[in-house]
């Protein structure tokens, strides 16, 4: 979803980078064979100020790397190039990715590689579980990758993660960002998830529904409403979340109609961010959306009645997610108690 940081070392040590050095065609096919024969589009490397990063190097960034790559874990702040991994990874915040680390989708903006998905480790809930307590975090984010192979679309290995990490770390909440499971109803996949009790469940809309045909073709923007809407039915304790990115050609007016949506599925805490492309495969930026113009969109989905709201040009689902979730359990007793 991001610009790509990671140096041709880390790529090559992770098997994404062939032998030879950093060939972007390449590395784009191996990652994204379903886009190799797409024509490229031009990606716009001079950023706005507003999108600067510095390159991360400082030693709890080093040691975070380390612990990943110690337990074989994947996490999403690295395969989809977040441009937050210095900041997060400095103070030990990491959101794993499990279910592997190849999607069963092929969406326009994701840089998560796609095709044949792994076989699934059944340590990873217990692994999981252990680098949470490693890392001592009062707040945990999980997602994973598409695996529409699998009959409950990972929904078991889910519960399982979420299991594990509440009986490791008994003190800290998790915060899940799911896949839609697409054609998974039979398998019951949400009311399996939330027998373990996640604190937060997320669903990120990701885009207007104009836009799903292009950005996110495997998908169906009703079944991602949906899935928020019947997350709040089963367990109303549970809180609900999801995160669009803006920058990819959407109007005002249609960001503003899926807020409404998001209110009409009860949904709890939206997240803004802008859309930054990762290869020239990929979708191009439309539009860098000014700080102002975020703020904008804050004021909006507050008056539409979001409990919480992040809306900047660098905000992620699981940026700031522990103190976000301290807020956001602060908003819902001050509307209760009202
Ligand atoms: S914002 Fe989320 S995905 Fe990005 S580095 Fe931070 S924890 Fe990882």
């Amino acid at each position: 979803m991001t610009q790509q940081i990671s140096s041709v070392e880390e790529k090559k040590q992770r098997n994404q980078v062939p032998d030879g050095g950093l060939n972007h065609d390449n590395a784009d096919r191996m990652r994204h064979p379903e886009k190799a024969h797409k024509p490229d589009n031009e990606v716009r490397r001079k950023k706005p100020d507003w999108l600067r990063v510095k390159a991360p190097t400082s030693k709890g960034y080093a040691e975070t790397k380390n612990l990943m790559r110690g337990l074989k874990l994947n996490t999403v702040c690295e395969e989809a190039g977040c441009p937050n991994i210095g900041e997060c990874w400095d103070k030990k915040h990491a959101t794993f990715m499990i279910l592997g680390s190849v999607c069963t989708r092929a969406c326009a903006f994701c840089n998560v590689a796609t095709g044949l998905p792994d076989k699934l480790d059944p340590h990873e809930p217990e692994n999981v579980a252990k680098a949470t307590a490693e890392l001592g975090l009062n707040h945990i984010v999980i997602t994973s990758v598409d695996r529409d192979d699998l009959d409950d679309g990972g929904a078991e290995h889910f519960a399982r993660t979420i299991a594990q990490i509440h009986l490791h770390s008994p003190g800290t909440t998790v915060e899940i960002l799911t896949p839609d499971f697409k054609n998974k109803d039979d398998a019951k996949p949400l009311e399996t998830i939330l027998k373990s009790k996640p604190e937060v469940f997320n669903h990120n809309l990701e885009t207007v529904p104009r836009l799903y045909p292009t950005i996110r073709p495997g998908a169906r923007y009703f079944q991602s409403l949906r899935i928020l809407h019947e997350v709040k039915q089963l367990d109303p304790s549970t809180f609900t979340k999801s995160g669009l990115m803006v920058g990819l050609g959407e109007t005002k007016q249609e960001v503003m109609q899926v807020m409404d949506d998001l209110r009409s599925a009860d949904v709890d805490f939206l997240t803004i961010g802008q859309y930054l492309q990762p290869t020239p495969k990929h979708a191009p930026v439309a539009d860098f959306i000014t700080p102002e113009e975020f703020k904008s969109y804050e004021k909006i989905a507050y008056g539409k009645g979001f409990l919480m709201v992040s809306s900047s040009p660098l905000t992620r689902s699981s940026h700031h997610a522990g103190d976000d979730f301290v807020k956001l359990k602060a908003a819902r007793e001050k509307k209760l108690s009202k």
